[in-house]
């Protein structure tokens, strides 16, 4: 089979690999139909060191089931399933407090050696405790937005979650990246009445207005603390999502809290400390999340897209083959793509 490997920074290649294969009797393997590049694949494709052997590319897949285990019960040959991001066994503590992301059994795609999930076949471990099943066919239109299922969206209602967004409240979302925008349409399925999208790239600030964004605010920094702080009564949001995961953004999310409000925050951290000074732990704000059990929304989700109500599936404005996965790299990197989609 083909799976995607990062061998140092900016060379993403499609290697020619033995196909995936049963591990455990708790493990499926799926063939692809669709997959796609995260945010988070791009961290190391700055900057990693080059190495003779490649580190297994991709989280995000959907695909139907070749193989099952001896022990997986709920699903079978033929099934079209989608696979959050980490694979969890739903049966331990924190599985049953649909907190999968700290799941006991923990496995992680591409960790055991041989492909992730950037590639034709998918080993996935704990397949009853991870997988969810989907009531489409394979060539369904729906696809692109069913996959934004694996991550995206489900990160972005776990900003959402987080920071407790209720009917009626101001939120702030702090990012238009994929996350940032599935931030909004969470926001908005959650009732709240202005949605204020922080967002200098007109596409992003088009789609996010698609999304349900009711303002959108270009500046950044000091001046858009202020913009933000004037659009609400000089107070600041009730509610701040932050999509991003820098220093800055934090920052700034910290500075355009309410006192009383909440900070929902799911960017990947690349801060090593939150500022908690007088200034900001005396205001009584909180500052919840973390990375988001998708696992715990898929199904919560999925109605709304079935039913038309939300349309994820617009992040992708790009869509590659397999092969031409690198074009996807490259562009998500320059910035010229939000979110790839990869076709089999
Ligand atoms: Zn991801
Ligand atoms: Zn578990």
């Amino acid at each position: 089979m083909r799976a995607t490997f990062l061998y140092g920074a900016n060379d993403v290649r499609v290697d020619q690999i033995e196909d995936a294969k049963i591990l455990k009797p708790t493990d499926v393997v799926i063939r692809t139909v669709v997959a796609c590049v995260c945010g988070s694949d791009l961290w190391d494709y700055y900057s990693k060191t080059p190495d003779t052997v490649g580190v297994a590319k991709g989280h995000e897949v959907i695909g139907t089931i070749e193989t099952a285990g001896a022990d997986v019960r709920n699903f079978k040959a033929g099934d079209l399933v989608v696979v959050p991001f980490v694979a969890s066994c739903g049966y331990c503590d924190y599985c049953q407090a649909n907190q999968q992301t700290s799941c006991r059994n923990i496995e992680y795609f591409g960790h055991g050696g041989g492909g992730a999930c950037q590639a034709e076949m998918v080993r996935v471990p704990w397949a009853d405790g991870t997988l969810v099943k989907l009531p489409v066919e394979i060539d369904s239109p729906l696809m692109p937005s069913l996959l934004t299922l694996s991550d995206v969206l489900c990160t972005g209602y776990h900003a959402a979650k987080s920071a407790n967004v209720q009917a009626g409240d101001t939120v702030v979302v702090v990012g238009d990246g994929a996350v940032g925008l599935s931030a909004v349409i969470a926001a908005k399925k959650l009732k709240a009445e202005r949605i204020i999208l922080m967002s200098r790239h007109e596409s992003r600030s088009n789609l996010g207005r698609e999304f349900g964004a009711t303002e959108i605010v270009a500046d950044r920094d000091e001046a858009g603390i202020q913009v933000i702080r004037d659009l609400t009564n000089g107070d600041g949001a009730t509610r701040v999502l932050e999509c991003v995961g820098t220093q800055s953004a934090i920052d700034l999310s910290i500075a355009i809290t309410r006192d009383y409000g909440v900070i929902g925050r799911v960017g990947a951290a690349q801060y090593e400390s939150i500022p908690m000074n007088f200034g900001t732990v005396m205001r009584n704000i909180g500052i919840y999340g973390g990375v988001a059990p998708a696992r715990a929304y898929i199904e919560e989700l999925m109605p709304d897209i079935l039913e038309g109500r939300i349309n994820p599936g617009k992040v992708f404005d790009q869509t590659v083959q397999l092969d031409d996965i690198a074009e996807g790299y490259k562009a998500m990197t320059e910035r010229t793509a939000i979110k790839t989609l990869i076709r089999f």
